[in-house]
């Protein structure tokens, strides 16, 4: 049985087969979430469980997902965490 390919759902073959991030990637599948750039074992940056490029990935200080109220509240509970750590 193979696999299905997680950017476009269809199957995937071993030959062109990326396994990465817990998940199966056709090789042009597997590209940087916000550039397309195709990506590779070695170049790729995971972020919740997306393959970005070096200039995609998501730093602490950008967030291309929407604050929801929720994740504010989690993030600043973070902040503070880390402030207390930092002291
Ligand atoms: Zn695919
Ligand atoms: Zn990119």
């Amino acid at each position: 049985m193979n696999p299905l390919c997680a950017r476009c759902g269809k199957t995937v073959y071993p030959t062109e087969k990326v396994s990465c991030l817990d998940k199966n990637w056709h090789k042009g599948c597997f590209h940087c979430e916000v550039c397309k750039m195709t990506l590779n074992m070695k170049n790729y940056k995971g972020y919740d469980k997306k393959p970005y490029c070096n200039a995609h990935y998501p730093k602490t200080s950008f967030t291309i997902v929407a604050d929801t109220p929720e994740n504010l509240r989690l993030r600043q509970q973070s902040e503070l965490q880390s402030q207390v750590r930092l002291v």
